[in-house]
């Protein structure tokens, strides 16, 4: 995949246009912040601009600025379908493949509208009209700062605008610490504390407003936990039932897999989570250095992502899925055992 040239997208630009920006199912904070950054932008520059989510977001973020203007595919279908197929331009954020908006796909494809790809997940597919992508950028958020620097239009980003960049950063490099974290990252977030944010406050919202049975349910994925000293692999999982019985709700185990990397000598963490709502095991997989998590995952869950971070699902039930990933590891033994000659 390449980049394209931005001076189409310029000139569409110059006059008002319907613009609907998208972004995958379960949104994250990067999905969500880049969505309203760059809405609350594009509203500047006088055009008509809605954000469609296909499905409800975390409670976390539900403080965001223009939170309440998002249509979900799930609760205002019809208003979805609408503006999709009415839209002159569409933003694909934070997804390398129209299938990640689930119930949203159909409508994406059909669409006539210019599309244009914001990602930085790897290995893109080639549906848009107009690319701006890099891996090596730490979240969508960042590429939606540099997309407005390409439009010399940073004097636009006001207060609401620097909030959803920096929280899209924060949730996606793990509040600075993940190694896609560059200078440059530093360098953005350092001109948005400038720009008024407070910095502080945003860590506050999202990681300081647990409750009482999320911290008990991660008691539980932490329990859970087990460790392939060998592989320098650790996993742990959450069944149904566990979830139930802690009263789960959307967005609860985001950042549990973390944990299995915070093992001494652990490299690649995973972690299963059973699915009230969709029919499949739902999978994250982290690793730190060079063990490529985008590769495993696509390889043998249908997933994908980013070199240390991906997504992936299985059909199979919780004892069937941990047997065949016990069973895939055996085949990366040169990997994952990088010492060993
Ligand atoms: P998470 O584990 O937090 O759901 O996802 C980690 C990263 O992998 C995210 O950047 C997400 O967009 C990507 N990802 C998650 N699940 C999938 C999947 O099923 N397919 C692909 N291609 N990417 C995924
Ligand atoms: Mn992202």
């Amino acid at each position: 995949m390449k980049n394209t040239d931005l001076s189409i997208l310029e000139a569409l630009l110059k006059t008002p246009k319907k613009i609907v920006i998208t972004s995958h199912y379960n949104p994250d904070g990067d999905a969500v912040g880049s969505s309203l950054a760059l809405y609350h932008f594009l509203k500047k520059l006088n055009h008509h601009v809605e954000v469609v989510l296909p499905n409800e977001l975390p409670d976390f973020l539900s403080w965001l600025p223009g939170k309440k203007d998002i249509v979900l595919g799930t609760q205002s279908e019809e208003k979805a379908k609408k503006l999709i197929a009415e839209a002159e331009i569409l933003f694909s954020l934070d997804y390398n493949t129209v299938k990640r908006t689930e119930n949203l796909s159909d409508l994406i494809d059909q669409s006539q509208a210019f599309k244009v790809l914001i990602d930085h997940h790897r290995e893109p597919e080639d549906f848009a009209d107009c690319v701006y992508w890099d891996i090596e950028a730490s979240a969508t958020c960042e590429l939606i700062y540099r997309f407005i620097q390409e439009f010399d239009a940073e004097a636009l980003i006001d207060k609401d605008i620097a909030t959803c960049i920096y929280l899209g950063i924060m949730t996606d490099t793990g509040s600075f610490k993940f190694a896609s974290t560059s200078a440059e990252t530093h360098r953005i977030a350092a001109i948005l504390i400038e720009k008024g944010i407070e910095a502080a406050d945003i860590q506050s919202k999202v990681f300081d407003t647990q409750t009482y049975d999320r911290m008990q349910l991660l008691g539980k994925a932490l329990s859970n936990m087990k460790i392939i000293p060998d592989l320098h692999t650790a996993y742990t999982f959450l069944t149904l039932e566990e979830l139930k019985s802690h009263n789960f709700k959307k967005g609860d185990t985001e950042g549990f897999v973390n944990y299995t990397l915070a093992l001494d000598g652990v490299f690649f963490g995973v972690i299963f989570i059973e699915n009230q709502h969709e029919p499949y095991i739902k999978i994250s997989f982290r690793s730190k250095g060079d063990f490529d998590v985008n590769t495993f995952a696509r390889q043998y869950f249908s997933g994908g992502g980013h070199k240390n971070a991906s997504g992936g699902k299985s059909v199979m039930n919780m004892e069937e899925t941990i047997a065949y990933f016990i069973k895939s590891l055996n085949e990366y033994h040169k990997q994952l055992m990088p010492d060993e000659k």
